[in-house]
Protein backbone atom coordinates (compact mmCIF):
# COMPACT_ATOMS: atom_id res chain seq x y z
CA UNK A 1 0.00 0.00 0.00
CA UNK A 2 1.50 3.29 -0.64
CA UNK A 3 0.76 6.43 -1.98
CA UNK A 4 0.72 8.32 -5.48
CA UNK A 5 1.56 11.20 -6.92
CA UNK A 6 0.26 11.71 -10.58
CA UNK A 7 1.66 15.05 -11.82
CA UNK A 8 -0.20 15.29 -15.83
CA UNK A 9 -3.63 16.20 -15.99
CA UNK A 10 -3.97 14.82 -19.99
CA UNK A 11 -5.21 11.76 -21.69
CA UNK A 12 -3.05 9.72 -20.12
CA UNK A 13 -2.93 11.12 -16.62
CA UNK A 14 -6.70 10.54 -16.62
CA UNK A 15 -5.99 6.46 -17.21
CA UNK A 16 -3.70 6.12 -14.86
CA UNK A 17 -5.97 8.30 -12.00
CA UNK A 18 -9.09 5.76 -13.03
CA UNK A 19 -6.49 2.66 -12.35
CA UNK A 20 -5.05 3.45 -10.00
CA UNK A 21 -8.44 4.76 -8.04
CA UNK A 22 -9.64 1.08 -8.96
CA UNK A 23 -6.69 -0.22 -7.08
CA UNK A 24 -7.40 1.18 -3.30
CA UNK A 25 -5.38 -2.16 -1.78
CA UNK A 26 -2.38 -0.73 -3.44
CA UNK A 27 -2.62 2.92 -4.23
CA UNK A 28 -3.94 4.14 -0.71
CA UNK A 29 -4.18 7.59 -1.40
CA UNK A 30 -4.26 9.22 -4.65
CA UNK A 31 -3.37 13.40 -5.74
CA UNK A 32 -3.45 14.25 -9.86
CA UNK A 33 -1.50 17.02 -10.06
CA UNK A 34 -1.26 19.58 -13.30
CA UNK A 35 -0.63 22.74 -14.63
CA UNK A 36 -4.09 23.26 -14.60
CA UNK A 37 -6.09 22.66 -11.83
CA UNK A 38 -9.84 22.64 -13.34
CA UNK A 39 -8.39 19.62 -15.50
CA UNK A 40 -7.50 17.71 -12.08
CA UNK A 41 -10.98 18.23 -10.95
CA UNK A 42 -12.96 17.43 -13.85
CA UNK A 43 -11.06 13.99 -13.95
CA UNK A 44 -11.18 13.66 -10.08
CA UNK A 45 -15.02 14.05 -10.33
CA UNK A 46 -15.00 10.90 -12.92
CA UNK A 47 -13.64 8.54 -10.38
CA UNK A 48 -14.77 5.85 -8.63
CA UNK A 49 -13.59 7.52 -5.32
CA UNK A 50 -12.24 10.43 -3.59
CA UNK A 51 -8.58 11.56 -4.61
CA UNK A 52 -6.73 14.84 -3.64
CA UNK A 53 -5.83 17.67 -6.75
CA UNK A 54 -3.52 20.08 -7.19
CA UNK A 55 -2.27 22.88 -9.35
CA UNK A 56 1.71 22.69 -9.95
CA UNK A 57 4.05 24.18 -12.27
CA UNK A 58 6.20 20.81 -12.75
CA UNK A 59 9.21 22.55 -14.23
CA UNK A 60 9.40 24.84 -11.28
CA UNK A 61 11.29 22.46 -8.79
CA UNK A 62 10.93 24.43 -5.41
CA UNK A 63 6.70 24.55 -5.62
CA UNK A 64 7.04 20.63 -7.18
CA UNK A 65 9.19 20.24 -3.86
CA UNK A 66 6.33 21.92 -1.54
CA UNK A 67 3.90 19.70 -3.33
CA UNK A 68 6.10 16.65 -2.35
CA UNK A 69 6.40 17.61 1.06
CA UNK A 70 2.42 18.34 1.89
CA UNK A 71 1.30 15.21 0.25
CA UNK A 72 4.53 12.67 0.74
CA UNK A 73 3.48 9.90 -1.58
CA UNK A 74 5.82 6.82 -1.91
CA UNK A 75 5.93 7.00 -5.85
CA UNK A 76 5.45 9.86 -8.25
CA UNK A 77 4.13 8.76 -11.45
CA UNK A 78 4.95 11.92 -14.66
CA UNK A 79 2.87 11.88 -16.92
CA UNK A 80 3.48 15.63 -17.87
CA UNK A 81 5.50 16.15 -20.75
CA UNK A 82 9.34 14.95 -22.08
CA UNK A 83 10.48 18.29 -20.89
CA UNK A 84 9.60 18.19 -17.33
CA UNK A 85 11.24 14.99 -16.21
CA UNK A 86 14.60 16.70 -15.63
CA UNK A 87 13.02 18.87 -13.25
CA UNK A 88 10.73 16.21 -11.53
CA UNK A 89 13.31 13.99 -11.16
CA UNK A 90 15.44 16.53 -9.13
CA UNK A 91 12.45 17.07 -7.26
CA UNK A 92 12.26 13.83 -6.13
CA UNK A 93 16.00 13.70 -5.13
CA UNK A 94 15.65 16.48 -3.10
CA UNK A 95 12.64 14.84 -1.17
CA UNK A 96 13.51 10.77 -1.57
CA UNK A 97 10.56 10.35 -3.46
CA UNK A 98 10.65 7.19 -6.19
CA UNK A 99 10.02 8.22 -9.75
CA UNK A 100 8.35 6.84 -13.22
CA UNK A 101 7.65 7.94 -16.39
CA UNK A 102 6.67 7.20 -19.83
CA UNK A 103 8.83 8.87 -22.35
CA UNK A 104 12.44 10.05 -21.70
CA UNK A 105 13.58 13.52 -21.58
CA UNK A 106 13.47 15.86 -24.59
CA UNK A 107 14.92 19.72 -24.86
CA UNK A 108 12.28 22.09 -25.30
CA UNK A 109 14.17 23.86 -28.46
CA UNK A 110 15.77 20.85 -29.91
CA UNK A 111 13.93 17.72 -31.27
CA UNK A 112 15.84 15.25 -30.22
CA UNK A 113 15.64 12.70 -27.21
CA UNK A 114 18.07 10.33 -25.71
CA UNK A 115 17.79 8.23 -22.18
CA UNK A 116 21.49 9.57 -21.46
CA UNK A 117 20.21 13.09 -19.67
CA UNK A 118 18.46 10.36 -17.41
CA UNK A 119 21.18 8.00 -16.91
CA UNK A 120 23.40 10.45 -16.18
CA UNK A 121 20.94 10.85 -12.37
CA UNK A 122 21.63 6.82 -11.60
CA UNK A 123 24.71 7.39 -9.08
CA UNK A 124 22.48 10.58 -7.52
CA UNK A 125 19.61 8.02 -7.19
CA UNK A 126 21.23 5.39 -6.50
CA UNK A 127 23.13 7.37 -3.06
CA UNK A 128 20.15 8.70 -2.23
CA UNK A 129 18.37 5.15 -1.89
CA UNK A 130 15.56 5.86 -4.41
CA UNK A 131 14.12 4.48 -7.74
CA UNK A 132 13.35 5.65 -11.01
CA UNK A 133 11.44 3.51 -13.29
CA UNK A 134 12.06 4.96 -16.80
CA UNK A 135 9.57 4.62 -19.92
CA UNK A 136 6.51 2.41 -18.49
CA UNK A 137 4.02 3.28 -20.81
CA UNK A 138 3.81 1.03 -24.06
CA UNK A 139 6.06 1.75 -26.58
CA UNK A 140 8.48 2.55 -24.45
CA UNK A 141 7.30 0.48 -21.96
CA UNK A 142 5.33 -2.93 -22.28
CA UNK A 143 7.60 -3.49 -25.49
CA UNK A 144 10.57 -3.73 -23.79
CA UNK A 145 8.82 -5.74 -21.11
CA UNK A 146 7.79 -8.24 -23.91
CA UNK A 147 11.88 -8.31 -25.09
CA UNK A 148 12.47 -9.37 -21.67
CA UNK A 149 9.87 -11.88 -21.71
CA UNK A 150 11.33 -13.75 -25.20
CA UNK A 151 14.61 -13.10 -23.62
CA UNK A 152 13.95 -15.11 -20.53
CA UNK A 153 11.13 -17.24 -21.98
CA UNK A 154 11.79 -17.71 -25.68
CA UNK A 155 15.47 -17.63 -26.34
CA UNK A 156 19.03 -18.54 -25.75
CA UNK A 157 19.90 -15.45 -27.87
CA UNK A 158 17.86 -12.66 -29.62
CA UNK A 159 19.28 -11.46 -33.29
CA UNK A 160 16.71 -9.08 -34.24
CA UNK A 161 13.79 -6.94 -32.90
CA UNK A 162 10.87 -5.21 -34.67
CA UNK A 163 8.71 -3.47 -32.51
CA UNK A 164 5.37 -2.55 -34.76
CA UNK A 165 2.83 -0.37 -33.41
CA UNK A 166 -0.28 -0.16 -35.18
CA UNK A 167 -2.97 2.42 -34.59
CA UNK A 168 -5.99 1.13 -36.50
CA UNK A 169 -8.43 3.65 -35.20
CA UNK A 170 -10.30 6.14 -36.90
CA UNK A 171 -11.33 9.71 -34.88
CA UNK A 172 -13.10 10.97 -37.94
CA UNK A 173 -11.15 14.75 -37.81
CA UNK A 174 -9.08 15.16 -40.94
CA UNK A 175 -5.98 15.73 -38.73
CA UNK A 176 -5.35 15.04 -34.91
CA UNK A 177 -2.90 13.40 -33.37
CA UNK A 178 -3.83 10.37 -30.46
CA UNK A 179 -1.47 11.82 -28.26
CA UNK A 180 0.33 15.21 -27.36
CA UNK A 181 0.31 17.07 -30.75
CA UNK A 182 3.39 18.59 -30.24
CA UNK A 183 5.61 15.40 -29.30
CA UNK A 184 4.10 13.68 -31.82
CA UNK A 185 4.96 15.23 -34.44
CA UNK A 186 8.20 16.01 -33.13
CA UNK A 187 8.88 12.34 -33.03
CA UNK A 188 7.75 11.86 -36.61
CA UNK A 189 9.00 14.61 -38.59
CA UNK A 190 12.47 13.83 -36.93
CA UNK A 191 15.62 11.89 -38.83
CA UNK A 192 14.74 7.67 -38.67
CA UNK A 193 17.04 5.72 -37.41
CA UNK A 194 17.79 1.97 -36.56
CA UNK A 195 21.01 -0.22 -35.12
CA UNK A 196 22.20 -2.70 -36.85
CA UNK A 197 25.75 -4.63 -36.98
CA UNK A 198 26.98 -2.33 -34.17
CA UNK A 199 26.20 1.10 -35.24
CA UNK A 200 23.27 3.22 -35.66
CA UNK A 201 21.88 4.19 -39.42
CA UNK A 202 19.93 7.53 -40.33
CA UNK A 203 17.52 7.57 -42.58
CA UNK A 204 15.48 10.47 -44.14
CA UNK A 205 11.82 10.69 -41.97
CA UNK A 206 9.17 8.46 -42.90
CA UNK A 207 11.76 6.90 -45.88
CA UNK A 208 11.35 3.46 -45.62
CA UNK A 209 8.15 1.36 -45.69
CA UNK A 210 6.44 -1.55 -46.26
CA UNK A 211 3.19 -3.91 -45.53
CA UNK A 212 2.78 -6.02 -41.96
CA UNK A 213 0.08 -8.13 -42.20
CA UNK A 214 -1.80 -7.32 -38.55
CA UNK A 215 -3.48 -10.07 -36.43
CA UNK A 216 -6.93 -10.44 -35.38
CA UNK A 217 -8.83 -8.66 -38.37
CA UNK A 218 -6.62 -5.63 -38.56
CA UNK A 219 -4.68 -7.06 -41.85
CA UNK A 220 -2.18 -5.66 -43.66
CA UNK A 221 -1.03 -1.87 -43.20
CA UNK A 222 1.42 0.10 -44.37
CA UNK A 223 4.50 0.72 -41.95
CA UNK A 224 7.01 3.27 -41.67
CA UNK A 225 10.35 3.03 -39.59
CA UNK A 226 10.81 5.87 -36.92
CA UNK A 227 13.59 5.98 -34.22
CA UNK A 228 12.30 5.37 -31.16
CA UNK A 229 13.81 5.77 -27.46
CA UNK A 230 13.39 1.90 -26.54
CA UNK A 231 15.90 0.98 -29.48
CA UNK A 232 18.51 2.75 -27.25
CA UNK A 233 18.13 1.05 -23.90
CA UNK A 234 17.34 -2.49 -25.70
CA UNK A 235 20.32 -2.49 -27.66
CA UNK A 236 22.35 -1.78 -23.93
CA UNK A 237 20.39 -4.40 -21.75
CA UNK A 238 20.00 -7.23 -24.35
CA UNK A 239 23.15 -8.74 -25.49
CA UNK A 240 23.89 -10.16 -28.67
CA UNK A 241 21.09 -7.85 -30.85
CA UNK A 242 22.35 -7.66 -34.00
CA UNK A 243 19.32 -5.58 -35.85
CA UNK A 244 16.63 -3.20 -33.66
CA UNK A 245 13.91 -1.22 -35.45
CA UNK A 246 11.15 0.94 -34.91
CA UNK A 247 7.66 0.97 -37.28
CA UNK A 248 4.64 2.90 -36.56
CA UNK A 249 1.60 2.79 -39.25
CA UNK A 250 -0.09 6.25 -40.65
CA UNK A 251 -2.76 6.81 -42.75
CA UNK A 252 -2.84 8.36 -46.18
CA UNK A 253 -4.42 11.16 -44.75
CA UNK A 254 -2.24 11.69 -42.10
CA UNK A 255 0.79 11.38 -43.79
CA UNK A 256 -0.61 14.48 -46.59
CA UNK A 257 -1.58 16.82 -43.72
CA UNK A 258 1.67 16.17 -42.00
CA UNK A 259 3.40 16.81 -45.37
CA UNK A 260 1.61 19.94 -45.94
CA UNK A 261 2.19 21.68 -42.25
CA UNK A 262 5.89 20.69 -42.80
CA UNK A 263 6.00 22.55 -46.23
CA UNK A 264 4.61 25.61 -44.99
CA UNK A 265 6.57 25.85 -42.02
CA UNK A 266 3.94 25.09 -38.93
CA UNK A 267 6.02 22.23 -37.74
CA UNK A 268 8.62 24.19 -36.61
CA UNK A 269 9.92 24.67 -33.32
CA UNK A 270 12.15 27.67 -33.15
CA UNK A 271 10.31 30.94 -32.85
CA UNK A 272 8.93 33.63 -35.27
CA UNK A 273 7.53 37.18 -34.80
CA UNK A 274 4.22 37.89 -35.85
CA UNK A 275 2.65 41.09 -34.85
CA UNK A 276 5.72 41.43 -32.79
CA UNK A 277 5.27 38.62 -30.61
CA UNK A 278 7.21 35.47 -30.76
CA UNK A 279 5.39 32.57 -31.10
CA UNK A 280 6.23 28.72 -31.74
CA UNK A 281 4.43 27.20 -34.84
CA UNK A 282 4.49 24.05 -33.87
CA UNK A 283 2.83 25.40 -30.23
CA UNK A 284 -0.13 27.49 -32.51
CA UNK A 285 -0.38 23.96 -34.25
CA UNK A 286 -1.19 22.61 -31.34
CA UNK A 287 -4.09 24.74 -30.11
CA UNK A 288 -5.30 24.75 -33.34
CA UNK A 289 -6.09 21.21 -33.24
CA UNK A 290 -8.32 18.59 -31.36
CA UNK A 291 -7.50 17.57 -27.88
CA UNK A 292 -6.42 13.95 -27.62
CA UNK A 293 -8.36 13.48 -24.67
CA UNK A 294 -11.44 15.16 -27.26
CA UNK A 295 -10.93 12.03 -28.77
CA UNK A 296 -12.41 9.25 -26.72
CA UNK A 297 -16.21 9.52 -27.66
CA UNK A 298 -15.71 9.55 -31.27
CA UNK A 299 -12.55 7.00 -32.22
CA UNK A 300 -13.60 3.48 -33.26
CA UNK A 301 -11.45 0.75 -34.03
CA UNK A 302 -8.43 -1.31 -32.50
CA UNK A 303 -4.66 -0.85 -31.91
CA UNK A 304 -2.03 -3.03 -31.85
CA UNK A 305 1.33 -2.92 -31.01
CA UNK A 306 3.87 -6.01 -30.75
CA UNK A 307 7.25 -7.34 -30.99
CA UNK A 308 8.68 -9.35 -34.01
CA UNK A 309 11.39 -11.63 -32.57
CA UNK A 310 14.16 -13.64 -34.12
CA UNK A 311 16.95 -15.51 -32.89
CA UNK A 312 18.69 -18.64 -31.21
CA UNK A 313 16.65 -21.90 -29.34
CA UNK A 314 19.03 -24.55 -28.66
CA UNK A 315 20.74 -23.63 -31.68
CA UNK A 316 18.16 -23.33 -33.96
CA UNK A 317 16.52 -20.03 -36.09
CA UNK A 318 13.17 -19.19 -34.31
CA UNK A 319 10.64 -16.65 -34.82
CA UNK A 320 8.20 -15.27 -32.32
CA UNK A 321 5.31 -12.18 -32.12
CA UNK A 322 4.13 -10.36 -29.06
CA UNK A 323 1.15 -8.33 -29.02
CA UNK A 324 -1.83 -6.83 -27.42
CA UNK A 325 -4.65 -5.36 -29.19
CA UNK A 326 -6.66 -2.41 -27.65
CA UNK A 327 -10.34 -1.58 -28.92
CA UNK A 328 -10.53 2.01 -28.52
CA UNK A 329 -15.13 2.14 -27.72
CA UNK A 330 -13.48 -0.11 -24.72
CA UNK A 331 -11.41 1.77 -23.36
CA UNK A 332 -13.57 4.75 -23.79
CA UNK A 333 -16.17 3.08 -21.68
CA UNK A 334 -13.87 1.70 -18.91
CA UNK A 335 -12.35 5.04 -18.76
CA UNK A 336 -13.53 7.20 -20.92
CA UNK A 337 -10.25 7.77 -23.31
CA UNK A 338 -9.14 6.60 -26.14
CA UNK A 339 -6.67 3.44 -26.53
CA UNK A 340 -3.57 5.27 -26.95
CA UNK A 341 -4.08 7.00 -23.48
CA UNK A 342 -5.46 4.14 -22.38
CA UNK A 343 -1.86 1.92 -23.62
CA UNK A 344 0.08 4.10 -22.01
CA UNK A 345 -1.56 4.97 -18.64
CA UNK A 346 -2.58 1.27 -17.40
CA UNK A 347 1.52 0.01 -18.13
CA UNK A 348 1.87 2.89 -15.93
CA UNK A 349 -0.01 2.37 -13.29
CA UNK A 350 1.58 -1.88 -13.38
CA UNK A 351 5.19 0.07 -13.03
CA UNK A 352 3.99 2.17 -10.41
CA UNK A 353 2.60 -0.73 -8.48
CA UNK A 354 5.77 -3.30 -9.02
CA UNK A 355 7.72 -0.74 -7.41
CA UNK A 356 5.29 -0.40 -4.23
CA UNK A 357 4.58 -4.13 -4.05
CA UNK A 358 8.57 -4.76 -3.98
CA UNK A 359 8.28 -6.60 -7.41
CA UNK A 360 10.93 -4.45 -8.88
CA UNK A 361 13.10 -3.11 -6.94
CA UNK A 362 16.42 -1.32 -6.82
CA UNK A 363 18.17 1.79 -6.26
CA UNK A 364 19.18 4.26 -9.02
CA UNK A 365 17.42 4.51 -12.65
CA UNK A 366 16.38 1.64 -14.85
CA UNK A 367 14.53 0.51 -17.84
CA UNK A 368 12.13 -1.97 -18.00
CA UNK A 369 13.76 -4.55 -19.24
CA UNK A 370 16.20 -4.85 -16.11
CA UNK A 371 13.45 -6.20 -14.35
CA UNK A 372 11.93 -9.76 -14.00
CA UNK A 373 9.36 -9.73 -16.90
CA UNK A 374 6.68 -11.90 -15.55
CA UNK A 375 5.06 -10.25 -12.59
CA UNK A 376 4.65 -7.23 -14.91
CA UNK A 377 3.18 -9.56 -18.29
CA UNK A 378 0.75 -11.17 -15.39
CA UNK A 379 -0.24 -7.65 -14.51
CA UNK A 380 -1.03 -6.92 -17.99
CA UNK A 381 -3.45 -9.57 -18.67
CA UNK A 382 -5.16 -8.52 -15.27
CA UNK A 383 -5.77 -5.15 -15.86
CA UNK A 384 -6.84 -4.47 -19.05
CA UNK A 385 -4.12 -5.19 -21.84
CA UNK A 386 -3.69 -8.83 -22.17
CA UNK A 387 -1.59 -9.87 -24.78
CA UNK A 388 -1.03 -13.00 -27.24
CA UNK A 389 2.39 -14.90 -28.64
CA UNK A 390 2.84 -16.81 -31.27
CA UNK A 391 5.59 -18.45 -32.52
CA UNK A 392 5.94 -18.21 -36.57
P1 LIG B 1 -1.30 15.73 -22.77
O1 LIG B 1 -0.76 16.91 -23.48
O2 LIG B 1 -2.71 15.30 -22.99
O3 LIG B 1 -1.11 15.92 -21.18
C1 LIG B 1 0.02 16.45 -20.60
C2 LIG B 1 -0.40 17.09 -19.29
O4 LIG B 1 0.77 17.58 -18.62
C3 LIG B 1 -1.34 18.27 -19.48
O5 LIG B 1 -2.39 18.16 -18.58
C4 LIG B 1 -0.45 19.46 -19.17
O6 LIG B 1 -1.09 20.55 -18.56
C5 LIG B 1 0.50 18.87 -18.15
N1 LIG B 1 1.70 19.67 -18.09
C6 LIG B 1 2.45 20.15 -19.10
N2 LIG B 1 3.46 20.90 -18.64
C7 LIG B 1 3.34 20.90 -17.30
C8 LIG B 1 4.06 21.50 -16.25
N3 LIG B 1 5.13 22.27 -16.47
N4 LIG B 1 3.65 21.30 -14.99
C9 LIG B 1 2.58 20.54 -14.71
N5 LIG B 1 1.84 19.94 -15.66
C10 LIG B 1 2.22 20.11 -16.93
O7 LIG B 1 -0.30 14.52 -23.07
P2 LIG B 1 -0.61 12.95 -22.98
O8 LIG B 1 -1.41 12.69 -21.76
O9 LIG B 1 -1.08 12.49 -24.30
O10 LIG B 1 0.88 12.38 -22.77
C11 LIG B 1 1.47 12.38 -21.49
C12 LIG B 1 2.88 11.78 -21.59
O11 LIG B 1 2.79 10.43 -22.04
C13 LIG B 1 3.80 12.49 -22.59
O12 LIG B 1 5.07 12.61 -22.00
C14 LIG B 1 3.87 11.56 -23.78
O13 LIG B 1 5.07 11.66 -24.47
C15 LIG B 1 3.76 10.21 -23.04
N6 LIG B 1 3.31 9.11 -23.92
C16 LIG B 1 3.97 7.91 -23.82
C17 LIG B 1 3.57 6.86 -24.61
C18 LIG B 1 4.22 5.50 -24.42
O14 LIG B 1 3.68 4.51 -24.92
N7 LIG B 1 5.32 5.36 -23.73
C19 LIG B 1 2.50 6.97 -25.61
C20 LIG B 1 1.80 8.23 -25.56
C21 LIG B 1 2.23 9.27 -24.76
P3 LIG B 1 -2.12 21.53 -19.36
O15 LIG B 1 -3.36 20.74 -19.40
O16 LIG B 1 -2.22 22.73 -18.52
O17 LIG B 1 -1.50 21.76 -20.72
Amino acid sequence: MGKVLIIGAGGVGQVVAFKCAKLPEVFSEICLASRTLEKCNRIAEMLPRKIRTAQVDADNVPELVSLIETFKPDVLINVALPYQDLHIMDACLATGVDYLDTANYEPRDEARFCYQWQWDYHDRFKKRGIMALLGSGFDPGVTNVFCAWARKKHFDTIREIDIIDCNAGDHGHPFATNFNPEINIREVTAKGRYYESGKWIETDPLSISKTFDFPEGIGPRKIYLLYHEELESLIRHIPGVNRARFWMTFSDNYLKHLEVLQNVGMTRIDPVVYNGQEIVPLQFLKALLPDPASLGPVTKGRTCIGCLIKGLKEGREKKYYVYNICDHEQTYQEVQSQAVSYTTGVPAMIGAMMMLTGKWRGHGVFNMEEFDPEPFMDALNRHGLPWTETIL
